[in-house]
């Protein structure tokens, strides 16, 4: 999609420290790191939301979990844990309408339900 910060992401034209990519899906280290460890794990795919989701993306949408996986393995913290997150819509502070899911991690994290 032209307008979409995260589609430039994942095609080079605006630069990030990009820490996996492959046909399917970028991986990215967050600008404005909440964590020693902030990655955002994306689909090459324009997909604005979950609430865009179909059918035909499901493997993809494995494919995002199975990265998080090794790149958290690459960045030192498969063990000592990390959080998943993927914010959807205004009220979760969806800032960007590229579906993202943030892995956190590298040190402990307050629950996130208090
Ligand atoms: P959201 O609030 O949409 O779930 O998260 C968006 C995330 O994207 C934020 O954590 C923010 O710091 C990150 N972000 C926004 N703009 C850029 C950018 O230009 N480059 C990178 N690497 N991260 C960005
Ligand atoms: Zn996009």
């Amino acid at each position: 999609m032209a307008d979409c910060l995260f589609c430039k992401i994942a095609s080079g034209e605006i630069p990030s420290e990009i820490v996996f990519q492959d046909d399917q899906v970028t991986v990215f280290k967050d600008i404005n790191p909440a964590a020693p460890v902030h990655l955002l794990v994306i689909p090459n795919k324009h997909i604005p939301s979950i609430q865009e989701m179909e059918e035909g993306d499901v493997e993809l949408f494995g494919r995002l979990f199975l990265t998080a996986k090794q790149v958290a393995q690459q960045a030192g913290i498969a063990d000592s844990g990390y959080r998943l997150i993927v914010n959807n819509g205004p009220d979760a502070h969806q800032e960007v309408l590229h579906v993202h899911m943030h892995i956190l991690g590298g040190g402990a994290m307050k629950h996130p339900m208090g």
